[in-house]
């Protein structure tokens, strides 16, 4: 508090100010929810509220499952809430209707990917302390090494429900008396729920393994409300959803916004440019609605530009229906989790008619910035503070810009740089920031200011009334196709197999991944005979089974020796310019 009131009552202190309230003139004024997301579907029991491969899904089928669900939890929890439950379910339905079941019953969930291996699954689990697994058919062969290792409770969705769907292209679903049921399942009370535990999301910190961000129901709430009003999201939507559900962007920004909504989310298992562009263009399908809205990390776009390329491009009159069909019938598409390369801004404006709405957040705090609904997007600019978000910059214990949604004051225009701009860390407040790291009371102590702002780690600058991310204060957070991760945690694992005797991990940058991951080691004495080559496939392969396959180095150098200065640490920004001078040329 001290270092805030210094700032801020400077006496000779100029506020230059920006209205960002002009912007939101526009969008429609909500009431805003405390309600935890399922209890809200009661609005609308006949909707769609699913679609994934096996077909349709209603808010009421999707409920009563849930229910269900949730009584064979609070049977199993005798009654206990607040525990974690694992969900290791595939993007469709039944993530949906365990990520209730859990809610329903009190307990906090914990998003597991099938993608991730086995050694993190079982790092998560033994983390997070989870009392039980909520799996489907489909994945419980790949979890069940995991569960016999850790003697750990888990539950297939289909011994349980039953999940009621329409085929898609069918006319009808196979039972209809889900709306009466769910009148009669109706019986939850909301209040219970706003101050509880709901989730924890792993992410990679500088140091160390994973840590869990834990979020409540307040938090997800401030979250959804704020998205779905300066979005306009409505019931009318339909999301097309392509991105992994153990992440904040998937879960929170796609998923539950969608349902918060009423809207319909149609679940690709997972992302395929092939099938995000049949989706959108509705190639070969005649379900009565079309895909108005998708939302992508920038790696997604250019897979997605590539794909285009290489199937429309040549063919003038598709290029055509494809930039007509995006711009009238889309009405939104949003990029974030990494940085959006101008080039891909303009080409994808070029295709699609679309300027992608870019947002800045992370899942500490959910989305802290966008870009207008409604409004100019400038490429590189991630906008201004979403409505109930407090941001300030901060440089050398200075506060040099702050604000929230409708207003943003430059307190040390002393700061200014050339540029006319303000560059500093981003600091975030508001009930949109996580509670703390699961168990780790020391790690959130270290990331939180004395006055309650969150250090996200990040440099902006403030020019123009607009943000823009500069990167990541520590060299050592790499992010690769959207997702983040910590160089030291890869070092500190493939320190593991004895071929290796010391490592530098490093982040390079790359027109597809945004960075992509490289490591430097030196070989262990007793191979150093080993051809470097084979050394260098075997460790791939190794890594396999020990890292999440975004983690893993794609280019490895063996080097006889990587310098350290006298405290051990390794200057990887001139390691960067030195060893890997090549893939600077060309960016
Ligand atoms: P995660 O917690 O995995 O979502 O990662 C959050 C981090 O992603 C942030 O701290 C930023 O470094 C980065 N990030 C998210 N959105 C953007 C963006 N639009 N531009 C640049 N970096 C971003």
């Amino acid at each position: 508090m001290m270092l805030y009131r210094k700032y801020l009552y400077k006496p000779l202190r100029i506020r230059v100010r920006f209205l960002h309230s002009e912007v939101f003139k526009n969008i429609p004024k909500k009431k805003i929810s405390s309600a935890p997301i399922f209890s809200l579907a009661k609005q609308w029991p006949n909707k769609i509220a699913i679609v994934d491969k096996f077909g349709e899904h209603t808010y009421s089928s999707i409920y009563n499952s849930s229910v269900t669900l949730s009584k064979v939890l609070e049977n199993y929890l005798h009654g206990e809430t607040q525990e974690c439950v694992a969900l290791f379910c595939p993007n469709d339905a039944s993530y949906v209707v365990a990520q209730w079941a859990s809610w329903m019953s009190g307990q906090i969930v914990v998003p597991l990917s099938p993608f991730h291996p086995e050694s993190m699954l079982e790092y998560f689990l033994n983390d997070s302390g989870a009392k039980v697994i909520l799996t489907t058919a489909e994945l419980e062969k790949s979890i069940q090494p995991l569960v016999k290792k850790l003697k750990q409770k888990h539950f297939v969705l289909e011994d349980y429900v039953t999940l009621n769907y329409k085929p898609l292209g069918k006319t009808s679903f196979e039972k209809n008396n889900e709306v009466e049921l769910f009148e009669q399942n109706n019986i939850i009370n909301d209040n219970q729920f706003f101050d509880s535990d709901a989730v924890i999301i792993y992410t990679s910190g500088s140091t160390g393994p994973p840590k869990g961000v834990l979020l409540s129901h307040r938090n997800l709430n401030s979250q959804i409300n704020s998205l779905t009003s300066s979005w306009g999201w409505t019931n009318k939507d339909v999301i097309l959803h392509a991105l992994p559900l153990y992440h904040i962007h998937g879960i929170v920004n796609v998923l539950m916004c969608s349902l918060y909504s009423g809207a319909k989310c149609v679940m690709l298992p997972k992302f395929n440019a092939n099938d995000v562009w049949t989706w959108l263009l509705a190639i070969d399908q005649y379900y009565g609605y079309r895909v108005n809205m998708f939302m992508g990390v920038p790696t997604m776009y250019v897979k997605l530009i590539e794909n285009y390329e290489k199937m429309f491009e040549k063919n003038d009159r598709m290029v055509e229906y494809i930039k007509a069909v995006c711009s009238q019938k889309i009405r939104l598409m949003v990029s974030g989790s990494a940085p959006l390369p101008s080039t891909i801004f303009n080409r994808w404006e070029q295709i699609t008619g679309h300027k992608l709405l870019e947002r800045y957040g992370m899942s500490e705090i959910g989305m802290a910035l966008s870009n207008p609904l409604n409004g100019e997007r400038i490429p590189g600019f991630v906008g201004w503070p979403l409505p109930g978000v407090s941001v300030r910059l901060v440089k050398d214990d200075k506060v040099l810009v702050e604000g929230n949604s409708i207003d943003t004051k430059v307190i040390n225009t002393e700061a200014k740089e050339k540029t006319g701009g303000y560059i500093g860390s981003l600091q975030i407040k508001g009930d949109n920031v996580f509670k703390s790291y699961w168990c780790k009371p020391e790690s959130t102590k270290k990331e939180f200011t004395e006055d309650g702002w969150f250090k996200t780690g990040d440099t902006a600058e403030y020019v123009n009334n607009n943000y823009k991310i500069l990167g990541r204060t520590s060299i050592d957070i790499i992010k690769t196709g959207g997702y983040k991760v910590s160089a030291l945690f890869i070092e500190t694992i493939m320190l593991q197999n004895k071929l290796i005797d010391d490592i530098a991990v490093i982040g390079l940058p790359d027109s597809t991944w945004g960075q992509r991951i490289a490591a430097l080691i030196v070989v262990n004495k007793d191979s150093k005979e080993i051809d470097g080559k084979k050394i260098i496939k075997e460790l791939k392969l190794w890594a396999e089974s020990v890292l999440p396959s975004y983690s893993i180095p794609t280019v490895i150098k063996v080097v006889d020796q990587i310098q350290r200065n006298a405290m051990g640490k390794v200057d990887k920004k001139s390691l960067l310019k030195t060893s890997f001078k090549e893939y600077l040329e060309n960016v």
